[in-house]
């Protein structure tokens, strides 16, 4: 029972049957318009947001992820094209059942990609300090005292995303060819590919999982409910620019349409009075520490000039 009913809130959730249909770009069905099919989208504490580094807060209650938890091998992955990003839907993913890290059990159910369209170079949805990436993974993860995820969508802090972003670097990165590789296999919309060869998710993940940024805010497509936990890794993961030439020119978005899924991404949505964390020694904010790094080289500099 409650396998079926993860699995119908997953197909719902993908095939967008919540309502009307959105899209990315520009238009009665684009980002501007999407509040008016889905309240939530208009509300205080949407995803993605701009993550200015000198505003964050340390709290030295906020651990490290330990990199075991996510070599754990799911029982069933499927790839998908959903018309909007490049997914892989989850049956029996690992758990993270870690206070220091999350505040709660979250079990991975399905993780994705946005991107930037072709010829562009700017497609994550989390900026940070203005910068925006060319791609960001999100690893989506259900709170397990829910009894279904359709259930934990809606609740706050019933959704944990893993955001790691994706740069373009010199080098072919093999594990993302675990998704590339098969892309052919799906490139029409609603094609999918379970695979007969499965392998874990922590080889998404970037080498320190020490840094990131941690705050409260919404899933960044429609139905935009706030219920998501995010953790947006400081460090990137690097991919060639083949892999992401192949990334922006395989999906079609819709059927027997041309234009292809890319560009993917929802632009930086107002922070309002909402507090962003990172790991660290409470009470020293990046900005203190530079100023008293001013001031410490201010003091150094007079005491010299006095001999
Ligand atoms: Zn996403």
């Amino acid at each position: 029972m409650f396998k079926l009913a993860a699995l119908f809130v997953i197909f719902t959730f993908t095939e967008c049957t919540y309502g009307a249909t959105w899209v990315y770009s520009q238009g009665p069905y684009g980002p501007e318009n999407w509040l008016n099919s889905y309240d939530a989208c208009g509300t205080m504490s949407q995803s993605p947001i701009d993550i200015v580094h000198g505003a964050t807060v340390a709290d030295e209650k906020l651990g490290k992820f330990n990199r075991t938890t996510f070599t754990a091998i799911p029982d069933k992955m499927t790839l998908l094209n959903n018309g909007h990003a490049l997914q892989v839907n989850l049956e029996g993913g690992y758990t993270v059942s870690d206070r220091n890290v999350l505040p709660g059990d979250y079990q991975a159910f399905q993780f994705h990609l946005h991107w930037a369209a072709v010829n562009q170079s700017r497609g994550s949805e989390h900026w940070i300090d203005g910068k925006q990436y060319f791609a960001e993974l999100h690893i989506v993860h259900y709170n397990t005292k829910y009894a279904s995820i359709g259930e934990a969508l809606t609740q706050h802090e019933g959704l944990a995303v893993l955001g790691v972003f994706v740069a373009i670097g010199s080098e072919t990165n093999e594990n993302i060819d675990l998704l590339l590789n098969p892309i052919a296999q799906i490139q029409q919309y609603n094609q999918q590919m379970i695979y007969s060869s499965k392998f874990d998710i922590g080889r998404f993940l970037p080498e320190d999982l020490e840094n990131y940024y941690r705050y409260s805010g919404s899933l960044t497509t429609p139905p935009c409910f706030e219920s998501v936990v995010w953790t947006v890794f400081n460090e990137p993961i690097y991919i060639s620019r083949a892999q992401a030439e192949t990334l922006q020119t395989s999906l079609y978005a819709r059927a027997n349409s041309t234009d292809l899924v890319g560009g993917n991404y929802r632009l930086p949505q107002p922070l309002h009075d909402r507090k962003i964390s990172r790991p660290g020694k409470s009470g020293a904010s990046p900005l203190t520490s530079t100023i008293l790094l001013h001031v410490t080289s201010m003091l150094v500099t007079a005491y010299a000039l006095r001999f």
